[in-house]
C-alpha cells in the first residue's frame, strides 16, 4: 500500500493552532514507513519542489508553512528501541512524528521520562525539537539538549543517522533547524529514571520576586512565575523533586476547580471581556491576580510539567541573557503603564542552561525566557512591537517557533554558528527543496 496522498485535487487549507498562519498545499502526503518518505522528499527534489514537514502546528511562525508538498509523519511515532544505560538512564528511539502526550506515556511506561518539558504536551518531538522548545530550570537545558541521535532524510533522499561522532554537523542543525536539514524520521533521547515533582504555587509580591530572583532560580529545579500586566503582583511555580514515598495529589475537585474553571473556563470569560472593554483591563488584571490561590501538589513529572491551554492566544517569546531580566520587566512594567495597553494575559518567565548548540536560544548564555501574549481575539502588534524593542536592547533571541520581526542579517549578529548552518544546509539541500518564506528570512535562502 502506498503512501496517503491528498490527491490530484487542492488539499484542503491547513492553519495553525494560534490562526496566525495557514496554507493550501499542493499536495498532503502521509508516508507509512521510511521507504515511502525517502521516495517523497527524493521526488520532490527531483522536480525541483518544495516540502515541508508539519507536526501540530503549535507554531506561531511560518515555520512549517508550504504551498508545496506537506508531509505529515503521523505514522512514524512508534518506540523503536530501548537501550538502558548502567545508571539507570536509557537512549530512547522513537519515530520523530510522535506527540509528547504519547511519548511521555510510553516512558513512564518503562520506567522512564525527559528530563525537562515545556508546559504542553501536544506537541510532536519533531516538531518540538526543531523550534528550541524548553521548559524551566537554570541547570537545564530545552528539549534538543536531550537528543543524542537523529535519522533523517536529507533533499536528495539520503538517509543520515547522525549524532555528535557521526557527522556532527550535520547532527547540529538536524536536532535543532527548523527542518532545514532535512526530514526527521527518528530522534535518538537520552531519557532517565521515572521521577515525581512537587508542585508549590504560590501568589507574591512581583517586586518581591524580583528582589529574590537568583534565589528562586537557583534554589529549585524548575522556576518559573507569571505576572498579570498593570498588577504588582506575581504567581511563583516551583518544582522540585521528590522522593517516591511522598504522596500529596491535587484533590479532583480542586483540580476542576483551578485548572479547568479558573486556568481555562473563567480565565476564556475574562478574555472575551476585556475584548469587548478593552479599557477594563487592568481592573480585569487585578481581580484575577487576586483570585491567584497557593497549591501544593505531587505527581509524575510529565504530568506536572504539563498542563491544558484551551484558551487561544497569540505569542512572542525572547531569551534574553539572565542577568538583564529585571530590567527588562521593569521597563515592560514601564510601558505597560504608560500607554494602557489592554493586555489581559500574564507574561510567563521562565530559566534554562547555557548551552552549545548552534541554533539553541541559550547557546553560551545563562537565559532567561520571557514570553508576552495576547488574547488572540485581541491586537498584539503595538504590544509585541513594543516588547520586541526592549528585548533587542540587551541582546535578546527570539523563540524559533513564536511572533517575531527579525531577519537573518539581525539573527547573525546573535548566533556564532548562523554562518555554519547555512554552509551545512547548502551542503545537504543545494537546490533549496525545504526552503519556505520564514526560513529564507530567518536564516537567508540557498538553492
Ligand atoms: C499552547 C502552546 C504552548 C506552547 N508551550 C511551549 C513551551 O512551553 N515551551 C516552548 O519552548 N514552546 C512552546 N510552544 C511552542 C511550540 O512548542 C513550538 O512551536 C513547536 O515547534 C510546536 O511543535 P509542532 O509539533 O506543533 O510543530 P510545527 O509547529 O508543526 O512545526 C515546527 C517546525 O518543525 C518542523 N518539523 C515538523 N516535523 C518535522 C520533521 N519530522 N522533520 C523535520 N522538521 C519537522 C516544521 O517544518 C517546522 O519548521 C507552545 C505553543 C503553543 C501553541
Amino acid at each position: 500500500m502506498g503512501a496517503r496522498h491528498s490527491g490530484g485535487s487542492p488539499a484542503p487549507a491547513w492553519r495553525n493552532w494560534a490562526r496566525t498562519q495557514s496554507a493550501t498545499p499542493r499536495t498532503v502526503v502521509q508516508p507509512r514507513d521510511l521507504e515511502e518518505l525517502v521516495r517523497t522528499v527524493a521526488s520532490t527534489t527531483a522536480r525541483g519542489g518544495r516540502l515541508r514537514a508539519v507536526g501540530a502546528g503549535h507554531s506561531f511562525t511560518g515555520a512549517a508553512v508550504t504551498d508545496d508538498v506537506q508531509l505529515r509523519l503521523d505514522d512514524l511515532a512508534g518506540v523503536e528501541r530501548v537501550v538502558p544505560l548502567p545508571d539507570g538512564s536509557a537512549h530512547v528511539t522513537v519515530g520523530a512524528g510522535i506527540r509528547l502526550r504519547t511519548l511521555n506515556a510510553a516512558l513512564a511506561a518503562r520506567g522512564l521520562a525527559m528530563r525537562n518539558l515545556g508546559d504542553i504536551d501536544v506537541q510532536t518531538l519533531a516538531g518540538a525539537i526543531s523550534t528550541g522548545t524548553h521548559g524551566t530550570g537554570a541547570r537545564l537545558g530545552g528539549l534538543a539538549t536531550q537528543v543524542v541521535g537523529c535519522r533523517l532524510v536529507t533533499a536528495a533522499g539520503d538517509v543520515h543517522e547522525v549524532s555528535p561522532t557521526h557527522d556532527p554537523e550535520l547532527f547540529e542543525l538536524a536536532r535543532l533547524g527548523l527542518g532545514t536539514a532535512g526530514v526527521l524520521a527518528a530522534v535518538i533521547l537520552h531519557v532517565v529514571p521515572a521521577f515525581r515533582l512537587r508542585a508549590q504555587e504560590q501568589p507574591m509580591a512581583l517586586a518581591t520576586v524580583l528582589a529574590d530572583l537568583d534565589a528562586l532560580v537557583d534554589g529549585n529545579d524548575h522556576f518559573e512565575f507569571f505576572w498579570f500586566p498593570h498588577t504588582s503582583g506575581a504567581l511563583v511555580r516551583r518544582n522540585n523533586r521528590v522522593s517516591d514515598d511522598v504522596e500529596q495529589p491535587l484533590s479532583p475537585l480542586r483540580h476542576l476547580v483551578d485548572d479547568e474553571l479558573l486556568s481555562n473556563g473563567v480565565f476564556a470569560v475574562t478574555n472575551r471581556l476585556a475584548a469587548a472593554v478593552p479599557r477594563a483591563v487592568p481592573r480585569i488584571n487585578a481581580v484575577a491576580s487576586r483570585a491567584l490561590t497557593a497549591r501544593t501538589y505531587t505527581g509524575a513529572s510529565a504530568d506536572v510539567f504539563v498542563s491544558r491551554r484551551r484558551v487561544r492566544f497569540c505569542e512572542m517569546e525572547y531569551a534574553l541573557p539572565r542577568a538583564h531580566v529585571t530590567d527588562v520587566l521593569r521597563e515592560l512594567d514601564g510601558w505597560l503603564r504608560g500607554t494602557g495597553e489592554p493586555v489581559p494575559f500574564p507574561l510567563e518567565i521562565r530559566f534554562a542552561a547555557p548551552d552549545d548548540l548552534w541554533l539553541s536560544t541559550a547557546h553560551g548564555r545563562e537565559t532567561a525566557y520571557v514570553a508576552a501574549h495576547q488574547y488572540y481575539r485581541m491586537p498584539y502588534r503595538r504590544w509585541f512591537d513594543a516588547f520586541e524593542r526592549i528585548a533587542g536592547q540587551v541582546g535578546g533571541r527570539p523563540h524559533w517557533g513564536k511572533l517575531h520581526g527579525l531577519d537573518h542579517a539581525r539573527l547573525r549578529e546573535l548566533y556564532p554558528h548562523l554562518a555554519d548552518a547555512q554552509r551545512v544546509r547548502a551542503r545537504v539541500d543545494p537546490t533549496g527543496t525545504f526552503r519556505n518564506d520564514y526560513v529564507d528570512r530567518v536564516l537567508g535562502p540557498v538553492g
